[in-house]
């Protein structure tokens, strides 16, 4: 499971989390959606700590890693972002296997064994040779997310993962992140894909001006917004 207990941050006077607990349990996907500039952003990089909290606590599997190493704790959450990051002057193969082997210290060959084996799983075997430009959107995403799996971590964090991609490619990542889920990873999943939200999140947190204002079970949230924020927000994005 993964835990955030009121979390706070600041950059200058401006307040971006103001008290944020959130908690997905094992083997779950919460989905976390909400207006531009509510946060979504900056919590996800909490998680893996890429952003300090100001204050509060992150729990990994019940304990607590905010003391923690940095490096090690982001060797058990692996991130998705909105422009997949690859190296590209490097080949599809060298980008899952240089952390493999920096961060883990494997072999080259046990990280290119573990790095064909995720491409395989994602699609994209026969992608290894080639340098990402050489590659679609969405299969360069498809690589990102080999590259985030091929670390085994115990979460995946997601940051908006379809938003950079043109629409006739956004179906094939979204299908392989609910096959994730349906496998039982534990993923925390920012998003403005409400059908996405809705079939796979077993729960869904509305953010808005640093908060959670509203969390709960998808047709819970969708179908019947407690908040006049929520309600305003679905009337703007269904
Ligand atoms: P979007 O849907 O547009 O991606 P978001 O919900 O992800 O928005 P964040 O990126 O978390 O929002 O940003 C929340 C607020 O914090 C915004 O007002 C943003 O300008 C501000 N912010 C984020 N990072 C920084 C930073 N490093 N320095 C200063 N302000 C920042
Ligand atoms: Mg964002």
């Amino acid at each position: 499971s993964v835990e955030l207990r009121d979390i706070h941050v600041s950059f200058g006077t401006l307040e971006v989390l103001r008290g944020v607990d959130l908690k997905v349990e094992q083997g779950k996907t919460t989905c976390v959606i909400g207006p531009s500039g509510s946060g979504k952003s900056t919590l996800l990089r909490c998680v893996n700590r890429l952003q300090e909290p100001d204050s509060g606590d992150l729990l990994l599997d019940g304990e607590s890693v905010i003391q923690s190493d940095p490096d090690k704790l982001r060797q058990r959450v692996g991130m998705v972002f909105q422009h997949f990051n690859l190296f590209g002057h490097r080949t599809v193969l060298d980008n899952i296997t240089l952390p493999l082997r920096s961060v883990k210290g494997l072999d080259k060959e046990e990280a290119a064994e573990i790095a064909r084996a995720r491409l395989a799983d994602v699609g994209l075997a026969d992608k290894a040779p080639y340098r990402p430009a050489a590659l679609s959107g969405g299969q360069q995403q498809r690589v990102a997310i080999a590259r985030a799996l091929a670390m085994d971590p115990d979460v995946m964090l997601f940051d908006e993962a379809t938003s950079a991609l043109d629409p006739e490619l956004v179906k094939g990542v979204l299908d392989l992140m609910a096959g994730l889920a349906e496998r039982g990873l534990t993923l925390l999943v920012v998003t403005h894909e409400m059908g996405f939200a809705r079939s796979v999140a077993d729960e869904v947190a509305f953010m808005d001006r640093g908060k959670v204002v509203e969390l709960g079970k998808p047709e819970a949230l969708f179908d019947d917004p407690q908040s006049p924020r929520l309600q305003r927000f679905l009337s703007q994005v269904l």
